[in-house]
């Protein structure tokens, strides 16, 4: 499986499933469609899909315009206000881009639609996960529409069971913003300082952070780390719930300099 990844908008992160076996490819959260299908044109690959994570304009507003240009187009999402949907998904559904294999992982909180979308390819090759704005690296999305205990299954059972090598591609470069804040929750933690470190580098010279992994994400992600002391501590919370409400409430107010 290869990845391709889009920069849209002011801060967005489109990206291309494509299966390098049979060349067809599926395009994640293509807000800007004819960046898409010039990337696809130039890839020499077979748009088929469309995996949307939720229904944010910044996510699934290119979906209409795409499924006008792309013919036979198949629009997965887990939400009816998705435009241009043509397959409802929900937990646990498995559909495939050519020889990958895509489980879907409802994860509702940030919408209540919410989808992630779990890749696996050939043996030896390392998962990848799209987690729309429910993770981030370092982070993760507000809760519009759920609550402190839907994002805990969401980042801690659900996205954290995955395979710790499980490269994560989320829907926005808010990585050196989120890992001020861990860096607030955990002072002293040198996982947090050299990721910020590196992320700051990364920046300055206009490369991306993404991806990451789900291994790393659990040793510098806050939001992932409700259970551990330090975190805990910062919160003055003892159940993982509480933790996770208290850190989105105080990220909410949070502005580094
Ligand atoms: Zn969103």
């Amino acid at each position: 499986m290869r990845v391709k990844l889009l920069p849209a908008l002011e801060d967005n992160y489109m990206y291309l499933l494509i299966d390098e076996e049979t060349k067809e490819c599926a395009a994640v959260d293509p807000v800007e469609p004819e960046k898409v299908v010039k990337a696809v044109e130039e890839e020499g690959v077979k748009l088929t899909s469309v995996l949307t994570t939720h229904h944010h304009w910044d996510h699934a507003g290119g979906n209409e315009k795409l499924a006008g240009l792309v013919e036979k187009l198949t629009v997965y999402g887990g939400d009816e206000r998705i435009g241009a949907l043509t397959n409802k998904v929900t937990h646990g559904d498995v559909l495939h881009i050519g020889k990958l294999q895509v489980k879907c992982m409802f994860t509702p909180c940030h919408t209540k639609g919410h989808i992630c979308y779990f890749i696996t390819g050939g043996p030896g090759e390392d998962p990848a996960v799209f987690t729309g704005d429910t993770l981030f690296l370092g982070g993760c999305g507000k809760f519009f529409e759920g609550g402190p205990q839907d994002m805990y299954k969401a980042l801690v059972e659900i996205l954290g069971s995955l395979p710790g090598n499980t490269k994560v591609y989320c829907g926005h470069e808010y990585t050196v913003k989120n890992l001020k804040y861990a860096l607030h929750v955990e002072p002293v933690s040198a996982d947090v300082k050299n990721k910020l470190e590196w992320a700051v580098k990364q920046r300055s010279i206009h490369k991306p952070t993404v991806p990451s992994t789900i291994q790393e994400e659990k040793k510098y992600n806050p939001f992932m780390r409700v259970r551990e002391m330090a975190v805990r501590k910062h919160t003055g919370e003892e159940e993982p719930v509480q933790v996770m409400g208290f850190l989105r409430e105080e990220k909410n107010n949070f502005n580094p300099k």
